[in-house]
């Protein structure tokens, strides 16, 4: 499943799982997943506290609109977006990411 993909590759991503206490992600706007979300997953999945830290969009659009894009719809695991001024489809220049910001280790 798509989700699931995206908790494989955080955890995939973190070294020395075993001694990791806490993380810190942030999540683009446009990620395809909602922070919160994530968070519970990746809860039932490994013993981390995890935080995270969602992200505004910026798309840059042919009718020369830049700013955060318009969400029309949110699934499960899509985000349906368009530019707010033409509502045709820019591009991405940042809120699509998950990036592991930080990761806490025990002693
Ligand atoms: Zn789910
Ligand atoms: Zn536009």
């Amino acid at each position: 499943m798509h989700e699931h993909s995206f908790i494989q590759a955080i955890i995939s991503n973190i070294e020395n799982k075993d001694n990791v206490v806490e993380i810190t992600l942030e999540v683009g706007e446009l990620a395809g997943i909602k922070a919160e979300h994530l968070k519970e997953h990746l809860e039932e999945e490994m013993p981390w506290k995890v935080d995270v830290v969602e992200r505004t969009s910026k798309v840059k659009c042919a009718c020369g609109y830049e700013g955060r894009a318009k969400i029309r719809q949110r699934l499960h695991d899509l985000v349906v977006y368009c530019c707010p001024k033409c509502e045709s489809f820019p591009e991405i220049i940042q809120g699509e990411d998950i990036k592991i910001i930080k990761v806490v280790y025990g002693d």
